[in-house]
């Protein structure tokens, strides 16, 4: 081997690595531009850095409240789902995934960021959700992936079966399911915390999960990947939100021994932790309206994250790229905690 092709041959490596790292780091935009053979360098030049801690709006928000399950369409400002910015890099082209919670906030980002990547995206909402989860068809059929939208409640075992199975038939098969639905609904004192609120609370993120889980898992192969969203609450509980806290803390628990069971077979599940991010679920209930006003303004970075700010970790949990990734727990509290 000469000097000159041994430099030439090093840089390829070099520039592999660097596409490596920069697909891994989850970066849609880069990741694009970098998948361009030679282009690695490029990628640098051609995006220039933005500051996270001025991007996105920041409080003092607008006094706000909507009805439960809340509407996306009706949130001031709108959240950023990643419609106009989230940019694909082929990373899941053919997979078949199944969200709950697809219509807004987090798992309309996923699912946004899913069918970019080339993946068909089935999705659940509350038939209450329909104006949200119209505009998530469209955002899908956009870009030319399949898109099924299977409205109902999952806290109904019989309807979680009937989810999994019109999501199988309708994809032709399942490769990535994200339990992500979630009710978080504000009670100051335990005092006044109904036992039908902690059910329905438990249904909706714990029992709706098992039940998804467990009707998916004879369709999922080796290679599938199961993302469930926990929360900052599993591990730095509310003192307002002691069920859901407790959910959350389930959903992680769950994640990690389901995780050890499943390795073997070549499935890998992961949670999400989210801190706060901007999304429906906090004006219908999840915040009192005085204290939505400041949200966000506690964390490090001074702001809520927007749902946008989560689709590439979504992205890079489902893909192959991740195979090493699995009974994980990804946080995302603008800078402070961690599971
Ligand atoms: P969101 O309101 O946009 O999404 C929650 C979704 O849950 C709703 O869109 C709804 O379709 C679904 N849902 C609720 N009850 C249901 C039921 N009975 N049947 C079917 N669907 C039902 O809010 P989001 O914040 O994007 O929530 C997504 C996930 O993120 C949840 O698991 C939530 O706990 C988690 N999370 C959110 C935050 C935050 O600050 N927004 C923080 C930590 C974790
Ligand atoms: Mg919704």
């Amino acid at each position: 081997m000469t000097p000159k092709n041994f430099d030439t041959s090093r840089r390829s490596v070099v520039g592999g690595l660097a596409t490596g790292l920069v697909a891994a780091v989850g970066s849609p935009a880069f990741a694009q531009q970098a998948a361009a053979p030679g282009a690695a360098g490029a990628a640098a030049t051609a995006s220039p850095l933005r500051n996270p801690a001025t991007e996105y709006p920041r409080p003092p928000f607008a006094k706000q409240e909507q009805e439960w399950p809340g509407l996306a369409g009706r949130m001031d400002p709108r959240p950023d789902h990643g419609e106009t910015s989230y940019k694909g890099s082929g990373r899941l082209a053919g997979r078949r995934a199944l969200l709950t919670g697809g219509d807004s906030g987090i798992g309309r980002a996923a699912a946004i960021a899913f069918a970019r990547e080339g993946a068909d995206v089935a999705f659940n909402y509350l038939p209450a959700e329909e104006p949200d989860a119209r505009e998530v068809v469209e955002l899908i059929r956009a870009e030319g992936r399949k898109a099924v939208p299977l409205p109902g409640d999952i806290r109904d075992e019989a309807f979680c079966g009937r989810l999994v199975a019109d999501a199988v038939r309708e994809l032709g098969g399942l490769d990535i399911l994200v339990n992500n639905a979630a009710k978080q609904h504000t009670v100051p004192r335990l005092a006044d915390l109904t036992t039908e609120q902690f059910d329905q609370t438990f249904k909706t993120n714990v029992y709706a999960m098992f039940w998804i889980t467990k009707a998916a898992l004879p369709h999922l192969a080796a290679g599938a990947s199961i993302i469930n969203t926990s929360s900052v609450n599993a591990y730095d509980p509310s003192e307002t939100l002691l069920d859901y806290a407790a959910t959350k803390a389930a959903i992680m628990n769950f994640t990690k021994g389901l995780a050890k069971q499943l390795a073997k077979d070549g499935i890998r599940v992961n949670a999400v932790a989210p801190g706060p991010f901007w999304t429906p679920l906090q004006p219908s209930g999840g915040q009192p309206p005085e204290k939505l006003v400041e949200f966000g303004g506690d964390t490090p970075i001074g702001r809520p994250g927007q749902p946008a700010e989560l689709a590439p970790v979504y992205v890079l949990l489902a893909s192959q790229e991740a195979s090493y990734v699995t009974g994980q727990v990804y946080g995302a509290v603008g800078g402070r905690g961690g599971p």
